[in-house]
């Protein structure tokens, strides 16, 4: 039995999901059959052909696992349906999804009328049925165009208190998009008495990594080198993302952290036109200043986190590796992002969106910001997701960071900076796990050294060496961790006064540079 899955036709917002995840796929193109031991799971997206439909039908009813989104499961069936636009949804109190808490969507969604479907979660839309020797699972959300989606808007970011911190951010939540993908088809591999096998994130058996990113705009010497100071004496190796109009800043600061700290650039003039030739100029320029100074770098953040297909092109075209912007996506692992129907060469690395900066404009005390960061970090662990954080040197804060800097070193954690997550994930990414169970037993074709797999089964996870040949019996299984999700999740949904003000700032800023 294969413990992989298929997706039919080529869908690019649900393959990004399944990389990250480190999920073996196929891209099913063909139009002959398919047997329910090939594919642990079949991924059915919104639209489908004839040929296409009784070739899922048979899988189906032989045993197979599949996934619907709300269209292909009405045509499949002939069922009817309805659209409705929604903002965002709150997973249930008491479902297989509760941790997922709150997902922006900001698109349209899909609602199959079928009375022999049955709720896994009653506020998400997430329905499941029992077809012949079969199972399956329909979303009401086109998660391929979710994960497309490249607008953007002002989120508040959850905290104990009243006035809650905001950004401007990507407007679909594709951190939980994706959660809520993986739990599914963890789910549906365990119905079908198969153990979840993806590719572990991170080297070794390490549950994190912490990255710091540090956006310079134009902060003083005095700033850039106390907060330098700081990361030396915690050993971080930061990633510093700098402006570059003044040759002093670069010569005789930024030059000279080259040894332990990274240096990426973060603009020339810190503005994005949304034009393709002045954004090229631009950007060339901040790159042509690095190298006037001979420092080299591999890594680019815009202004804002703003970002576009044509900023996309430009990143390729410079030959940066890598790139981190808010306004495609926050909270979440790596990805290559894909427009004009293919995969960008430069790897998107989503932070936490979540500066002092903008903590301090909500009126957050030190020790309140401190609160914040140690809160997300705790949040991150129980996630297992990268911890990346930002700053600014101008605004100071350094008792803050240092606190934070302090908290990460007490833990069994992966400190790198972006290029070494980088050059990391994209090895990752190039390994593809074909494995069968046999027996209790999961066979390898070809396995790579230092990397490691998670295999899930109902509530246990283990994390095991990329081996040949894995026995399930004797491994060192660990709880997954359930996440608590707050009783006023809601309110950060709640629109201020503050917001409006906040846009206001955010559109004056931007036409100041
Ligand atoms: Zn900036």
């Amino acid at each position: 039995m294969n413990l992989k899955v298929g997706i039919i036709g080529y869908q690019p917002g649900w393959e990004i999901i399944l990389n990250q995840e480190g999920i073996t796929f196929d891209r099913i193109m063909s139009k002959n059959p398919i047997k329910p031991e090939n594919y642990a799971v079949l991924i059915v997206p919104s639209s489908i052909n004839s040929d296409e439909e009784h070739i899922i039908s048979n899988y189906l009813e032989g045993g197979g696992s599949v996934i619907f989104e709300a269209k292909s499961y009405a045509a499949i069936f002939k069922k009817k349906y309805k659209t409705k636009n929604v903002s965002y949804l709150v997973a249930s109190d008491k479902s297989h999804y509760t941790g997922i808490g709150l997902v922006d969507i900001n698109s349209e969604m899909s609602y199959v009328h079928d009375k022999s479907l049955v709720f896994i979660d009653t506020n998400l839309h997430i329905v499941f049925k029992n077809v012949g020797k079969g199972m399956l699972i329909v979303f009401p959300f086109d998660i391929n165009s979710l994960i497309l989606n490249y607008e953007s808007i002002r989120k508040k970011f959850y905290f104990m208190r009243k006035e809650l911190p905001s950004e401007i951010v990507t407007s679909v939540s594709k951190g939980k998009i994706r959660r809520l993908v993986t739990l599914t088809l963890s789910y549906m591999f365990n119905s079908r008495k198969l153990p979840f096998v993806h590719l572990w994130y991170y080297p070794d058996k390490v549950k994190n990594v912490f990255l710091f990113r540090v956006d310079t705009d134009f902060c003083n010497a005095k700033d850039a080198k106390s907060l330098w100071e700081i990361c030396r004496r915690y050993h971080v190796n930061g990633s510093w993302f700098v402006d570059t109009v003044s040759d002093e800043m670069l010569s005789k600061v930024y030059k000279l952290m080259e040894k332990d700290q990274e240096i990426g650039l973060h603009c020339f003039r810190h503005i994005i036109f949304n034009n393709y030739r002045k954004d090229y100029e631009n950007i060339n320029l901040g790159l042509s200043k690095l190298k006037e100074n001979n420092i080299d770098t591999s890594g680019f953040v815009s202004p804002y986190g703003d970002w576009n297909p044509q900023l996309g092109k430009i990143f390729e075209e410079l030959n940066f590796k890598y790139s981190s912007e808010f306004c495609l996506d926050y909270d979440n692992f790596p990805f290559y992002p894909n427009f004009d129907n293919r995969f960008s060469k430069v790897l998107q690395i989503p932070v936490h969106p979540i500066s002092p900066g903008r903590l301090r404009r909500s009126h957050f005390s030190e020790s309140e910001m401190i609160q914040y960061y140690l809160y997300v970090i705790e949040q991150k662990k129980l996630l297992m997701e990268p911890i990346i954080l930002y700053h600014h040197p101008s605004h100071q804060k350094f008792n803050v960071i240092e606190k934070l800097f302090m908290k990460i070193e007490e833990q069994n954690i992966w400190k790198t900076n972006f290029t070494g997550f980088a050059d990391w994930w994209e090895k990752r990414n190039k390994i593809k796990l074909q494995q069968k169970l046999v027996g209790d037993k999961i066979i390898s074709e070809k396995t790579e050294d230092n990397f490691f797999i998670r295999i899930v089964i109902d509530n246990n996870y283990a994390i095991v060496k990329f081996k040949k040949e894995i026995s399930l019996r004797g491994l060192d299984w660990e709880k997954v961790e359930r996440i608590r999700i707050p009783a006023d999740i809601k309110n950060t949904r709640k629109k201020s006064w503050r917001d409006v003000l906040y846009d206001r700032e955010n559109k004056q800023g931007k036409s100041k540079q």
